[in-house]
């Protein structure tokens, strides 16, 4: 059967259990993790916001001197980068998806397109909801914070580590970005399924069973608040700005990607390139599983990985029916 044929009535099902990283294998499997590193976190898209992140620190980003005074100027130049090249990444990947449909519904894991007439979504329409929390909200407190942290950095709270002086170690830290990210956002993830703050706030992101392009950031302000408190690592531990950037294009913009609906990307004739994320596609559809990420599996920690599979599935479901929550 040709993974496309796996496209069932509920969508586009991997082949494959999602299985946690050989990083974690013991004993260990050091080709293995090294291929994940390169492969599976890096390449395509962890190697493309980091490029993006050199690019917009040499040419779209202020100067240090410029940003070592607080000013509302230079801060909203930083809102209208972000704002631009989130709606270039989203705005991209809807054109094709979804409104050019250039690849139908092949890899897509949700059968209907988003939708238009919902009384869930401001204006009745999912697209304008999710870009309207994104960019008024999301853009705006991710912004923010970035902003302050630079600050901290231009104006000397933090010491700046220069690329001359500690290549191994900012290297390092350009991995740790990915691993950090994913760390916190179990973490907070977690909080905001605390009944009362998944009421207040989290609720909003999970209007979207369903997700697109524009959802990955689509959240209530207040999750943004608690989201983007991602960048307060960079307060304690010195880096260079570049990083602090990464960090914010891989909060900010790579979820648009996890979120875009489609687990490939169909490019030129057979070619293809992971763009969704069935881990965390499974945490929409069914809420209790999959918190955070797959590059810091702390679900398997907790007992709440679920793999994608059928078995998975039904030992979820009698485990949840067990403490009367399905
Ligand atoms: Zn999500
Ligand atoms: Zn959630």
């Amino acid at each position: 059967m040709s993974e496309q044929s796996m496209t069932s009535r509920a969508g586009y099902q991997p082949p494959d259990p999602i299985e946690v990283p050989p990083l974690y294998a013991w004993p260990p499997r050091p080709a293995a993790a090294l291929r994940w590193l390169a492969t599976g976190l890096l390449f395509p898209w962890g190697l493309f916001f980091t490029v993006l992140a050199v690019v917009t620190w040499h040419y779209l980003t202020p100067s240090l001197g410029t940003m070592a005074t607080l000013e509302p100027g230079w801060m909203a130049l930083i809102w209208l980068r972000n704002a631009a090249l989130l709606t270039l990444v989203a705005g991209g990947l809807h054109w094709w998806l979804y409104i050019r449909r250039g690849q139908d519904k092949a890899y897509k894991f949700n059968t209907h397109w988003l939708a238009t007439n919902s009384r869930k979504f401001l204006w009745g329409n999912q697209v304008r909801d999710n870009m309207f929390w994104s960019l008024v909200s999301g853009c705006t407190l991710w912004s923010l914070f970035e902003s302050l942290t630079l600050w901290m950095y231009a104006s000397g709270h933090v010491p700046l580590v220069r690329w001359s002086e500690a290549p191994v170690y900012l290297s390092l830290m350009v991995v740790g970005v990915f691993f950090w990210s994913t760390f916190h956002f179990y973490l907070n993830h977690r909080l905001l399924h605390w009944p009362p703050l998944f009421r207040a706030a989290h609720e909003l992101h999970h209007r979207n069973a369903n997700t697109g392009p524009w959802t990955g950031i689509s959240m209530h302000p207040l999750e943004h608040i608690i989201y983007f408190t991602v960048f307060l690592l960079w307060w304690v531990v010195p880096v260079h700005p570049v990083i602090v950037i990464l960090t914010g294009f891989y909060q900010g913009i790579s979820p648009s990607v996890s979120h875009s609906g489609f687990d490939q990307l169909v490019l030129k004739g057979a070619k293809r390139v992971t763009a969704g994320d069935q881990f965390h596609h499974l945490h929409h559809r069914y809420f209790h599983v999959n918190f955070g990420n797959t590059p810091t599996p702390v679900d398997k920690l907790f007992g709440s990985w679920h793999d994608g599979t059928p078995e998975a599935h039904s030992a979820f479901k009698n485990l949840l029916r067990a403490r009367r929550q399905w």
